[in-house]
Order: C-alpha cells, then sequence, then structure tokens
C-alpha cells in the first residue's frame, strides 16, 4: 500500500521513528512535514539523530492563529494528497497538523488511520482535545495506546474501527532507551548559550501547554518550586515559552533552576529516566517516567493518561508553588502488573492490521 504521513511537531517526529522504520519494510511511505515545529532543535535534530527519513515534502507552515495555521495547512495537504492519490493517510496525536490531515484526506474519500486515538479529557476549553475528536470522528481505522481510551471511543460509538495495540512512544522509549548507556550526556546546552554541566542528582522539568503559559504568573508559580528543591532543575525550554522563562529567570533570580535550549530525544528521555522526579505538562514526558519508573508529577488539571496514575506513580498538580511541592513529596508504589501501555510492539501491531482493515 501506499501510505502518506503527517507530521508536524516534536512527538509526532519520535512516533514516526518508531513507526516509519518499520511501515517502510512492507509498504510505500510519503514523508509529509507541515513545518509546525520546525527550528533545528524542534525539528531537525529528531531527524538526525532518529535516522526519520527525509520529508518528500517540507510545507514550511507554522505560526499564526490556530485558524490560520490549520487553514493554509489544509490547503496545501488537498494538494499533496490528490498528486499522491494514497491508500491511506497515517496521522499521529492531536496537534493541529493532524487535524488538517484528517479533513483534507476524509473529504478526499482518502481512508484515515488515527494513531494515539481515544484520548480524551472531556473539555473543549484544550486545544488539543479538539483536534483528537476531529480526527477519531473521520478516521477509518482508530490505534489505540490504552484501555481508557478504548473505552472513550465506546462512549462515542466508534469502538467498530478501534483497535488496543498499546503506545508507538513505549516502542521508541524501549528501541532507544540505551541510547549512551542510558546516561544523559554531561553538559547541556544553557539557554544564555553557555555549557550547563549535569548535576549527579536532579530534577526534570518540562512546561509549555497553553493551560500553562497564557501568563508568567502560572510559569513563576512552576519555577519557584522547582527552584525550592534539594538538587538542580533541567529545564529545557520550549519555544512558546521562550521568552517569559528569560523574563522570569531574571525576576526571580534563578540559581537552582537551570533554563537550557530544547534538548534532543535521546537526551530527554535519558534525563527522564536518571532523574529524581519529573515535573511536567506534556502527554508523551509523563509517560516516559512511568515507563522508567520515575516519580512523576503532572501540572495540569486533566487525567490525560489515567494509567499511570494508579500507585500515585504520577499526580495531578495545580499550577502553584505549595500544591507542587505537597505532590512531590508523595512516594509512588509500582505495580509488578504488565504494562498498560503494551509490550513495545504497536507499531508492528498497527501494520499487522492495515491490510484488512483498510480492504
Ligand atoms: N522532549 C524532547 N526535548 C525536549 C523536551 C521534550 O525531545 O526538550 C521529548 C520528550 O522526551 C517526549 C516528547 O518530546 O518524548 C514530548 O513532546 P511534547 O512535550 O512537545 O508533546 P506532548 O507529548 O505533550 O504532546
Amino acid at each position: 500500500m501506499k501510505i502518506v504521513t503527517v507530521v508536524g511537531a516534536r512527538p509526532q517526529f519520535i512516533k514516526a521513528a518508531a513507526m516509519s522504520r518499520i511501515l517502510r519494510e512492507t509498504h510505500v511511505e510519503v514523508l509529509v512535514h507541515t513545518g509546525q515545529h520546525h527550528d533545528p532543535m524542534m525539528s531537525d535534530v529528531f531527524f538526525t539523530e532518529l535516522q526519520i527519513p527525509h520529508p518528500d515534502y517540507d510545507l514550511g507552515i507554522s505560526g499564526g492563529s490556530h485558524a490560520q495555521m490549520t487553514a493554509r495547512m489544509l490547503t496545501a495537504l488537498e494538494e499533496v494528497l490528490i498528486k499522491e492519490a494514497p491508500d491511506a493517510l497515517l496521522i499521529y496525536g492531536d496537534t493541529n497538523s493532524t487535524l488538517a490531515a484528517a479533513l483534507a484526506a476524509v473529504k478526499l474519500r482518502i481512508p484515515v488511520i488515527h494513531v494515539e486515538a481515544g484520548n480524551r479529557l472531556g473539555t473543549l476549553d484544550n486545544p488539543e482535545e479538539i483536534n483528537r475528536i476531529v480526527a477519531d470522528h473521520t478516521a477509518k481505522l482508530l490505534f489505540a495506546c490504552v484501555p481508557s481510551a478504548v473505552e472513550a471511543l465506546k462512549k462515542e460509538n466508534l469502538q467498530d474501527r478501534a483497535y488496543l495495540v498499546g503506545d508507538p512512544m513505549l516502542d521508541a522509549f524501549c528501541h532507544y532507551r540505551q541510547w549512551n548507556g542510558g546516561q544523559p550526556p554531561q553538559t547541556l546546552s544553557g539557554l544564555d548559550g553557555h555549557a550547563v554541566r549535569t548535576p549527579e542528582r536532579f530534577y526534570y522539568l518540562t512546561c509549555h501547554r497553553e493551560e500553562n503559559t497564557r501568563t508568567d504568573d502560572t510559569l513563576a508559580q512552576i519555577l519557584m518550586a522547582m527552584e525550592s528543591l534539594p538538587h538542580p532543575t533541567l529545564y529545557p525550554v520550549h519555544p512558546r515559552n521562550h521568552a517569559a522563562a528569560v523574563r522570569l529567570g531574571q525576576k526571580l533570580k534563578l540559581q537552582n533552576v537551570k533554563l537550557l535550549s530544547p534538548i534532543g530525544y535521546l537526551e530527554s528521555i535519558a534525563l527522564v529516566a536518571n532523574a529524581q522526579r519529573v515535573v511536567t505538562d506534556s502527554g508523551g514526558v509523563q509517560r516516559e517516567a512511568f515507563f522508567a519508573h520515575v516519580p512523576c508529577v503532572t501540572v495540569f488539571p486533566y487525567a490525560v493518561w489515567p494509567e499511570t496514575m494508579p500507585g500515585m506513580c504520577n499526580v495531578l498538580a495545580a499550577p502553584e508553588t505549595e500544591d507542587i511541592l505537597a505532590k512531590l513529596s508523595v512516594t509512588p508504589a509500582w505495580s509488578d502488573a504488565a504494562s498498560p501501555f503494551g509490550d513495545g510492539h504497536a507499531c508492528e501491531k498497527i501494520i499487522a492490521h492495515l491490510p484488512e482493515a483498510l480492504r
């Protein structure tokens, strides 16, 4: 089969790295990069480090409002799909690139395959939720990472097209975790251009959700919590809150929180796996902390990945210093049960389902 895959953002590059390697053994893949994440440390580093095939199309579309970005992608992707006439479109997750690709394909009657289907917060206040719902309802095939996602799809009457296969992020984690012997690099690149030595003990922070970056106050609360901890915090700053992080770094005279440039995936999973604790609002990072058995505090009002939460392995916190510190003091209990995220072979299972399900 000929499959057009559309990616555009950091977490999609990682899933595509796990998938493309195997997909191309038996199918023809045309890779389209929308350009949603485009700078060297948000895009190129993933293609190079993870040896993702060079995109066949690089649309160069980023920035603007949600509507402007999605509209430009929609038009450009329609052209690509008409030209390539694939048997199916493959999309991941919940970004504007996912939404635009799903809409462009379904109107051309090209079957849509949605990987990471069924996650729900239960609110349209979250911009990614809208993308998830549209992608799931336009797709012909829904591949869910976890049982709670299948339950959500049942509630929306989508169970006939849904398969529980596990999480491609676990596939990627298992495949790449031994890079550098599983150790983080000795030095990292500070946001101010200086090298930062990786301390022996550290916390790992990522924060970029719209909910946590609308005002400086929210990020300030998170940074003040991290500043007061007994070990340094390593914080690769997402371009979305670069300016706010620099501003707050000066205002709060941060010493213990090390502001870093965005890092590559291999460095990121090594930091997750070796951190004392992880504090994040990222869907990917909270799962990686769970995969590595590192306690995690997720600064977010909704449980996106409820399977990480039993035993308090991952605990939600409000964006308030006191609450984050209270949640960081929790001692989790890890379960010996099989991982709810599968066995690290989700991509193989997805590919095995394609011929039958798309017939
Ligand atoms: N990540 C990375 N570099 C960073 C921060 C995160 O490679 O500087 C990785 C992280 O380990 C995870 C993925 O990016 O694999 C998560 O992406 P992001 O937080 O942008 O998206 P989300 O998972 O929230 O959709």
